[in-house]
């Protein structure tokens, strides 16, 4: 498990090489640790090397594994990055700190409803289905703008920006366009007068990309944590 701690160093610097190919401070970037299918003894290693914010796509396994590493709770930030249905919504507004991934009303208004009174607001960001194709999750863009003035409206949510899982593209030229979209349309809700800080875009084949266009948070699971089992090299992007 050392190995986490040698990805994560080189990492941090693929990271910073990004933000100074971009002229962008390395501090405006965070790295949200994608730890799905990956036990909780790789998220103690992670947090051992000092990474505190972890994404998990899969409501029950991230609860499991919150469960599991109750000790660590102060220490550890849960995003709920994957596909949530409406009958998951509860325990996820009960357990989770953010999530990247709301692609409805109902589900925003679900979470706001239910989130507890004792916790801080959830922090939530749109996901927009900024390539189009039929078959991913996400707000098609002309739908966006609608739904984050009714979502930053909600009383225990906090809207924070726009998450995008782009389609694969095999040059960072290619890859930049959906990003830049993503970020444009994040412009345009700001000059709407929603405050907003955040991009949740780059993975670990894209990360370049996303930072080239003013990514404020990238997801990375298997630059990190390696191959996830019962994947293929290529379908895990790496
Ligand atoms: C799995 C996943 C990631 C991380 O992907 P890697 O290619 O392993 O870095 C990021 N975002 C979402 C939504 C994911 O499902």
């Amino acid at each position: 498990m050392a190995i986490i701690g040698t990805k994560l160093l080189q990492l941090h610097e693929r990271i910073a090489r990004a933000c100074a190919a971009a002229q962008r401070p390395v501090q405006s970037v965070t790295l949200l640790a994608v730890s799905k299918t990956f036990d909780a003894l790789a998220v103690r290693c992670a947090l051992a090397a000092g990474e505190h914010r972890f994404g998990e796509n899969y409501v029950q396994e991230g609860v499991d594994k919150i469960a599991t590493l109750t000790d660590e709770r102060g220490q550890l930030e849960w995003h709920l990055i994957g596909p949530l249905q409406s009958n998951k919504t509860r325990v996820v507004a009960e357990q989770f700190d953010w999530v990247h991934s709301v692609d409805r009303l109902k589900i925003a208004q679900r979470l706001s409803e239910q989130r507890p009174a004792h916790l801080a607001p959830l922090q939530v960001c749109l996901q927009v289905n900024i390539s189009g194709e039929a078959s991913k999750n996400g707000l098609p863009p002309d739908e966006v703008a609608a739904v984050a003035h009714a979502v930053a409206a909600l009383p225990r949510l906090v809207l924070r920006g726009l998450m995008a899982v782009p389609e694969p593209a095999a040059t960072t030229q290619a890859q930049r366009a959906p990003h830049r979209a993503l970020r444009e349309l994040l412009q345009s809700l700001r000059a709407q007068g929603l405050a907003l800080d955040t991009l949740s875009i780059g993975m670990s084949a894209d990360l370049e990309a996303a930072i080239a266009e003013g990514a404020t948070i990238v997801r990375v699971g298997s630059a990190i944590f390696g191959t996830r089992p019962g994947l293929s090299a290529a379908a895990a992007g790496s």
